[in-house]
């Protein structure tokens, strides 16, 4: 089998590895991919934002399933164009996706099919945003409606600044472009956790749970990134937690697309926060995410092509995935600077010894090759992974890796998984 992945990040590369290993698969190509996905797929330069380009790969490469890594392809239709053209592709359509490319559409969408979530405001001007403000208690949370790479979510100390944030948001001044809608939400407190399920539109299967670190400094301090690290292990959810997830939120989520004429299929992703009035939907993804996919592919011991192809053919059901009962941890090693400016091209040294390491996998995100030496491309550059009986081990092994690869002002958080440490001490 042919199997096309769109991306070049972390993730994809997470993706090609662990596709790769399924006895079927001939050959992956990867769209536009990185300088460590080049040595294990075909890179097919393009944007994976264009849908032209992205059907002129398929054209070109004629792949029997195409996966889908990013959300930007699936915002604009990607796997509309690719079912009406006859080809198999893993993911939601544009108007299912609008649980991720939305999130006024998200919040109305869970309060119509009864899913715990924080209480919110949509708003639409400057004015109704103030008016609403009245509303909420501070610390309070504003996001920006519509795809933002995680930087479109402010938690305001004050209303002044909540007021400041959403004006910023509605002028463009925030994120480069202005929003037509900004959410104001409920400030909630708790362990958060990504909890994903498979779905073919009817049926879901969960996949392990994992918890991603989006702040770039440690104890969780300084601006949003889009992830400085992950770990997944079982005891992140209680006994029977995963169970209640799936019947209160994910199968509800999965109905309620079905009863509004936008089935789902592909990776839903729920991002939650564990609060003391129970498990709440902060957000929506409408793929896997990133880095928590590199963690949680660690684990998986079965084929993932099968739970895509079961995804793609409506016949997903409990035993598509079979899970290891090891503990796995990620690493984001990043360029200095990031998430802000930073400068890239720096040479990258100590990545073969760093991949001998039992049971580690160095996944690329930012990186590209030339001449056969790796360079630094990107703010996120590599998600250097591990897997272990026990967490902690897993932790020490990811920290060993990291500490052989060099590179000029490489960052990455030494406290990746450190807080679950300490919960289980
Ligand atoms: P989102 O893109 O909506 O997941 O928001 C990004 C991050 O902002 C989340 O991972 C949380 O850390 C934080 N966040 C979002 N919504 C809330 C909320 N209602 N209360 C507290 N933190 C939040």
């Amino acid at each position: 089998m042919k199997v096309l992945v769109i991306g070049g990040g972390g993730r994809e590369h997470a993706l090609v590895w662990k596709l790769r290993r399924s006895p079927r698969v001939q050959q992956v190509f990867c769209l536009p991919g990185n300088g460590g996905i080049c040595a294990e797929a075909t890179c097919l330069p393009g944007d994976p934002k264009s849908l032209s380009a992205l059907l002129a790969a398929a054209h070109e490469v004629q792949p029997d399933i195409t996966v889908v890594g990013p959300e930007q392809p699936l915002s604009v239709g990607v796997v509309d164009e690719f079912t009406r053209r006859g080809l198999k592709i893993f993911g939601p359509t544009q108007k299912a996706a609008q649980l991720e490319t939305s999130k006024s559409f998200a919040k109305e969408f869970m309060q119509r099919h009864k899913i715990p979530t924080a209480h919110y405001a949509v708003c639409s001007s400057e004015d109704e945003l103030r008016k609403s403000l009245g509303l909420f208690s501070t610390p309070v949370v504003v996001k920006a409606d519509g795809l933002a790479a995680g930087k479109g979510v402010v938690i305001a100390q004050t209303k002044e600044e909540a007021a400041t944030a959403g004006t910023e948001m509605f002028n463009g001044k925030l994120l480069g472009a202005p929003v037509t809608h900004v959410v104001l939400e409920e400030f909630l407190q708790g362990e958060e956790v990504s909890f994903l399920v498979l779905s073919d539109g009817e049926r879901v299967a969960p996949l392990v749970p994992s918890q991603d670190h989006k702040r770039v400094g440690e104890n969780d301090q300084g601006a949003n990134t889009g992830g400085m690290g992950a770990y997944s292990t079982d005891s992140l959810l209680e006994k029977g937690m995963a169970e209640w997830l799936v019947n209160h939120i994910a199968r509800p989520v999965i109905d309620g697309m079905k009863s509004e004429g936008a089935e789902y299929r592909g990776i839903l992703y729920c991002g939650l926060m564990m609060t003391a009035r129970g498990p709440m939907v902060l957000e929506f993804n409408c793929r896997f995410g990133d880095p928590e996919t590199q963690a949680v592919l660690m684990r998986l011991d079965s084929d993932l092509l099968d739970a895509i192809e079961a995804s793609i053919e409506g016949r997903v059901s409990d035993g598509d995935f079979k899970w290891s009962n090891d503990a796995s941890c990620c690493v984001v090693v990043a360029s200095g600077g990031y998430p802000g400016s930073f400068v890239s091209g720096k040479q990258i040294s100590g990545l073969d010894r760093a991949a001998q390491l039992e049971n580690v996998k160095i996944f690329h995100a930012g990186t590209s090759k030339r001449d056969g030496v790796l360079y630094t491309n990107g703010g996120r550059v590599l998600g250097v992974t591990a897997r272990a009986a026990r967490l902690n081990e897993a932790i020490d092994r990811a920290y060993e890796a990291v500490r052989l690869i060099s590179f000029e002002e490489m960052y990455y958080r030494r406290d990746i998984g450190a807080r679950a440490l300490r919960a289980s001490s």
